[in-house]
């Protein structure tokens, strides 16, 4: 038995009436839920707009939404030409996540994107908002539940994951508190839980301290795993556990290229392949220029490498893992099967 529901408040003029929901085995996309084998060729780590104005400051969006869609939907129908077709959006709120646009380029490129609910702690807590303070992680939990019941921002966008982020090890008081807020929501939602993580000592924490709240390792993607060192052999040591490994900074730098294949060759060999996740972690961010006395807002393209956005896996990095032995299962492995299993929705017998 892996299905159970839950009960969601729809209203129908003054009425009000539950109505059973079960999600188990979807994708929770922008455009609503997916059965998980619908997903396809995915890429699980990848951003579409953020803005590091910080959590205080943040209004959104600055830029204005049709200019967005139109520079943007380009690189998504390409992305679609190399035969994408599920990405999921990792930009948390006040980072600048913007579902509307998420939701007008998902339904002009036909892509399926997943947008996430969740808080980011790193960057010296830059993109808190002050209630992160102030409340529990019980209250801090049910502001996320409550995006997962009733939608984002009242656009009925709902989150298909969990996204936080926290720093190194030794996780500070406030990371933990986000950890245990991520547990008490995947509890009651069934969303896989991804956290951006400075170091394997942090990943290993971080799933202690799930683990303390009843959160199954599966349940985890270990997001930025690649910068974890090689000897360390966290990589390995979690994805035994469980835990989803994501390298998901794939950029056409040829060290890079090099590095990245190398880790997934000692994943193979491991016989850890199918803990795999990678993605590019590209995107734009908001960005104000001056010119002429003027001032105004524009998207520039992450500098990590990527000249063109959700590609070199495709262009480059497929191509080479072919050429090192690696077979076409391998490759559906990677991007098809295992972010369906790292992300479809799971929810527990109660
Ligand atoms: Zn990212």
């Amino acid at each position: 038995m892996h299905r159970r529901t839950f009960l969601t408040t729809a209203t129908l003029g003054s009425l009000s009436f539950a109505v059973p929901i079960s999600f188990s085995h979807q994708i929770m996309t922008v455009n609503g839920p997916i059965h998980a084998h619908k997903m396809g060729v995915t890429l699980p780590h990848e951003h579409i707009t953020t803005d590091y104005i910080g959590a205080e400051l943040v209004q959104q969006p600055q830029y204005d939404r049709e200019g967005a869609v139109a520079g943007i939907l380009p690189y998504l129908l390409e992305l679609k030409a190399l035969g994408g077709t599920t990405l999921f959006e990792g930009t948390p709120q006040y980072v600048g996540r913007d579902v509307r646009l998420l939701k007008a380029l998902s339904e002009r490129s036909g892509l399926h994107i997943v947008t996430n609910t969740g808080y980011h702690a790193a960057d010296d807590y830059k993109y808190l908002p002050k209630h992160f303070y102030q409340e529990t992680a019980q209250q801090l939990a049910e502001r996320w539940i409550k995006e997962w019941k009733d939608g984002i921002d009242g656009t009925g966008i709902r989150p298909g994951f969990i996204k936080i982020g926290v720093h190194k090890a030794p996780l500070s008081e406030n990371e933990r508190k986000l950890i245990e807020t991520a547990a008490i929501t995947h509890l009651e939602t069934g969303l896989t839980i991804a956290i951006h993580t400075g170091d394997g000592a942090g990943a290993y924490e971080e799933l202690e301290c799930l683990m303390s709240h009843g959160v199954a390792a599966e349940a985890m993607v270990w997001v930025h795993a690649q910068n974890d060192k090689d000897d360390d052999h966290y990589l390995t040591d979690l994805a035994r556990m469980g835990v989803w490994i994501s390298l998901d900074g794939v950029n056409a730098k040829p060290r890079q290229l090099k590095r990245y294949l190398y880790q997934l060759q000692s994943m193979r060999a491991e016989g850890l392949l199918d803990k795999v996740l990678i993605s590019h972690d590209d995107g734009w961010a908001v960005k104000a220029v001056e010119a002429e006395g003027r001032k105004s807002i524009e998207l520039s393209l992450f500098d990590n490498g990527n000249r063109v956005p959700y590609h070199t896996i495709f262009s480059k990095l497929i191509p080479d893992l072919l050429s090192s032995g690696f077979t076409r299962r391998d490759i559906k492995q990677i991007m098809v099967k295992n972010p369906r299993h790292a992300y479809m929705i799971r929810v527990r017998k109660k």
